[in-house]
């Protein structure tokens, strides 16, 4: 589950969430691309919003792509209501340009509508990735999430809700899943509209044999990649009595599992560290926090002990 890290190939940086101005994001698409191309991104997701009021949007990115950077299409598909009654979000990435949009005109959830749920297994049937997008900043209950069996991925930090309303996180609804055997990823992101300190703050570094869309969604499905802020993770394994974790310069590894299950090592510029798993004898999964010196995060994928 972990040999992602040692197989051939190498990670690219890329953001899965973010909107342009063909939706509500401040940006023509071109000078999106052109600023995470700059910044040192590999590839990109612009996911506008696919509503009636943006005209359903599937912004083409291709125009944008060369030998250094390329783009996923996708969107930040919406539709049903969650238990709060506000409109669900969910980000799916390789949707089709032709993707059949849900009757969704605006903001708003009105009766009839497609469900959240079945929007989601449209997407998945298209080819997308699909993750349950800022669960906080939702207000998502665990019985919205649990309810989207077509994810694959659950959205653990959104670095435009953590910008805007100190609401970025998703690991709790991710733990939660994963301890109902929801075998669901982890994916940092952006969430970038470019109308605030909302952008270049989390991403995915997906582990692929080519910079190619195809090569980024297929590994993004299995699960090769990790999610970032800053630390990079350069390996994880799991021997019988313990995890070992080597990555960048680290003040904090932290592993953690079901229920109230974690162990930490705390040190100085750490770059590997070895971690007993007998506090984790009833937890089916683990997962590795990895934070620098500056506080900054790195997550992996849950990784499945049974
Ligand atoms: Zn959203
Ligand atoms: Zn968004």
């Amino acid at each position: 589950m972990t040999d992602f890290f040692s197989a051939p190939g190498r990670f690219y940086r890329g953001n899965l969430h973010t909107h342009s101005n063909r939706s509500d994001g401040a940006l023509p698409p071109e000078e999106v691309c052109r600023r995470y191309k700059a910044e040192g991104y590999d590839f990109l997701a612009l996911t506008d919003h696919l509503i009636g009021a943006y005209d359903y949007p599937i912004t083409d990115t291709a125009p944008f792509r060369d030998d250094t950077f390329t783009t996923l299409l996708g969107a930040e598909v919406h539709s049903g209501a969650m238990q709060n009654g506000e409109l669900w979000h969910l980000v799916a990435v390789g949707l089709p340009a032709d993707f059949d949009p849900p009757d969704a005109p605006g903001f708003l959830p009105h009766p009839g509508m497609e469900s959240a749920a079945a929007l989601a297994e449209r997407c998945r049937a298209a080819g997308a990735f699909v993750a349950i997008a800022h669960p906080q900043w939702s207000g998502l209950t665990q019985e919205d999430a649990r309810s989207i069996e077509a994810a694959h991925a659950v959205e653990i930090y959104n670095h435009g809700c953590a910008a805007g309303c100190d609401r970025g996180d998703g690991f709790h609804m991710l733990d939660l899943l994963l301890s109902e055997g929801s075998e669901l990823t982890a994916i940092a992101t952006d969430d970038a509209h470019f109308t605030e300190p909302d952008h270049f703050g989390g991403w995915v570094m997906v582990k692929a044999l080519e910079l190619t869309p195809e090569a980024l969604l297929a590994a993004l499905k299995t699960g090769h990649f990790y999610a970032s802020q800053g630390p990079e993770l350069r390996d994880i394994a799991v021997s019988g009595d313990a995890v070992e974790v080597w990555s960048s310069a680290a003040a904090t590894v932290i592993v953690q599992g079901q229920g109230s299950a974690a162990a930490a090592r705390h040190g100085q510029s750490m770059t590997r560290a070895s971690i007993p798993l007998d506090r984790f004898r009833g937890s089916p999964w683990i997962r590795v926090t990895v934070i620098d010196a500056a506080g900054r995060r790195a997550w992996s994928n849950p990784i499945w002990l049974t």
